[in-house]
Parts: C-alpha cells; sequence; structure tokens
C-alpha cells in the first residue's frame, strides 16, 4: 500500500563513505529483522519515538512541569517512562538545551526529492548521489520504488543498503529499474543462528541475494558486519566466504564493529540484550581478514 509520508530518522549530507563520491545519505525509520547489535537502534521501530541526552540535560525540571502524563521520572535511568508517554511533545518543546527530541520526521516524496536534490552539483562533480539507509529502506517498498524513480529522472546515482528481507516481486518492478548500486549485508550463515540474533531466518535474505547475484544488472556489494561473538565465528566466517565464492563474488566489504551504539540505545529507553563494549583488536582483524584472503576488500 502506498503511503505519501514516510518517518525519516536522519538525513546526512556531504557523506563520503557509503557509496562512491559526495553523497547524502536518507536513514528511514523501520526494519523487518531485530539484530541484537544494531547499530542504528532509533530506526528499528517504524514509529515515532521521544530520545532523551544526559549529556545535554541541565536538569532545569521543565520537563517534568509540562507532562501530564507523568511520564518524567528523574529518579528513572531512561528519564522517560515510554509506557505511559503519549508523544504530546510538550517536553520536546520546552526543554532548553535539546536534551528531549522526537526520533522520526515525516516526509513526503516532494519534500524529500528537494532537500536531496539541493546537492546535485556536488553529485555530479564528484561522481556521487544518494543512499538509501535505515533502518531498512525497503521495508518501505512502494514509497522508495516512487522516490527512487523520481531521482532516476534526475539522473542521480543512486546506492541503496538493505538487510535482504524484501518483497522480491515489487523489488524487481519498482525499484532495480532506477537503481545503480546495492549494498546487501550478509551477517548470519545458518538460518537459526540468524533468527536467534535477528529476529528472522536468513532464507529469504539468501534467496533474495542469489537471485540479485544471477540478474547481473546492478552493481551489488556483499557488506558483512563484524559482530564480537556473534557473526564472527570461525565457522560463520568461513561459510559465509565459501558461500561468497561459490557465487562468484570478487568484492567484498568488512563492516568492523562500532560500540558507540550502546548510548543511542539508552537514548531511547532500551536495555540491549547483546552489550559487548569494544574495539576489535588487531590480533582479531587479522583472524577475520585471514578468511577472505581470496576477496578484493578495503582493509579496516
Ligand atoms: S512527549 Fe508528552 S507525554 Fe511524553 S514525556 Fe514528553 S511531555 Fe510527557
Ligand atoms: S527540560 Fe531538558 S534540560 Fe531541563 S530537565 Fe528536562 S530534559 Fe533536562
Amino acid at each position: 500500500m502506498f503511503v505519501n509520508k514516510i518517518l525519516i530518522v536522519d538525513i546526512k549530507r556531504n557523506a563520503l563513505d557509503d557509496g562512491p563520491g559526495i553523497r547524502t545519505l536518507v536513514f528511514f525509520k523501520g526494519c523487518p529483522l531485530s539484530c541484537v547489535w544494531c547499530q542504528n537502534p532509533e530506526a528499528r521501530s517504524p514509529f515515532k519515538e521521544i530520545s532523551f541526552n544526559v549529556n545535554l540535560c541541565s536538569e532545569c525540571k521543565a520537563c517534568l512541569e509540562v507532562c501530564n502524563q507523568k511520564a518524567i521520572n528523574f529518579s528513572y535511568k531512561f528519564r522517560v517512562d515510554r509506557s505511559k508517554c503519549n508523544l504530546c511533545g510538550n517536553c520536546v518543546e520546552i526543554c532548553p538545551n535539546s536534551a528531549l527530541k522526537f526520533v522520526g520526521q515525516e516526509y513526503s516524496i516532494r519534500e524529500l526529492l528537494k532537500i536531496l536534490l539541493q546537492d546535485r552539483v556536488f553529485y555530479k562533480n564528484s561522481g556521487g548521489g544518494v543512499t538509501l539507509s535505515g533502518g531498512e529502506p525497503l521495508y518501505h517498498i512502494d514509497y522508495v520504488g516512487e522516490l527512487v524513480k523520481e531521482l532516476k529522472r534526475e539522473e542521480i546515482h543512486i546506492c541503496i543498503e538493505t538487510c535482504g528481507y524484501y518483497n522480491r516481486d515489487k523489488f524487481y518492478e519498482l525499484v532495480l529499474p532506477f537503481t545503480d548500486l546495492i549494498y546487501f549485508d550478509l551477517k548470519i550463515y545458518k538460518p537459526k543462528l540468524h533468527a536467534q540474533h535477528c529476529k528472522v531466518s536468513n532464507e529469504r535474505i539468501l534467496a533474495n541475494f542469489e537471485d540479485l547475484i544471477k540478474n547481473k544488472s546492478i552493481e551489488i556489494l556483499p557488506r558483512i558486519p563484524i559482530i564480537p561473538g556473534i557473526t564472527d565465528s570461525n565457522e560463520n566466517l568461513s561459510k559465509l566466504a565459501n558461500y561468497l565464492k561459490m557465487l562468484e563474488i570478487k568484492r567484498i566489504k568488512l563492516l568492523p564493529y562500532n560500540p558507540l551504539w550502546l548510548s543511542k540505545s539508552a537514548m531511547i529507553g532500551i536495555k540491549p540484550l547483546y552489550d559487548y563494549s569494544d574495539w576489535l583488536d588487531n590480533n582479531n582483524k587479522e583472524r577475520i581478514k585471514s578468511f577472505f584472503s581470496n576477496f578484493e576488500f578495503d582493509d579496516f
């Protein structure tokens, strides 16, 4: 069903990662997976949320005065009791330090296009364009289909970052003809383990990936997020490497673990199920890289 407006978490202009050249990244809100290590937890739910940043709060208590729901609690570690909050926005409006904010702002396609086309001269001069990320952009496949059609009419290069859990028929009909590059995430090879850590089995994801590879109509870069204790086991890395080799993939991207997401989780009032808080050490990086010696990838 087509919806005219979609919640967007963030729009980042002048980005140099996530595709070639200078790009604008759009982070959609909502994802069909729920990976325990999700690096953008604020983009997981498709609904508007309230976030609280303790580092910006001066404890003036103005928010306490205006909350009719009694959802603000200074002795509660996440500050806002989301089960009572009705998202009225009074506290967001009154907070002098922007410590309280809404996550997710609605954009129509026309509103989004207006922003995305502002930097077209930079895209053109740098070989860049627009990258749709999230959350999962293809969770909103009808909206994204319209958006990429309009962007392609303007000759904008389009990259989509996907978890691969999409409706294939709709993807081929609405999205693929207007897209230039896909970053396709492969996390865990075994379906049961995938379901355990990401909420859904990966059968649909692998089937979509294989079909897209056979289709040969578009550039695809498989990405493997390195998550300590989950995706980085010898067994998982070896199975993923064999799988990609079997599909004659030449180039991949390894995404190093970034523990900074943990503070983002606290801001939206979620206690994470996984809480590894270190960066990858060099020995571990070398071990991980050794599984992919037959592939091209950027060092990390
Ligand atoms: S959004 Fe409204 S209900 Fe929710 S915490 Fe703020 S003032 Fe209270
Ligand atoms: S209004 Fe803002 S700065 Fe003041 S106590 Fe509430 S969250 Fe903190």
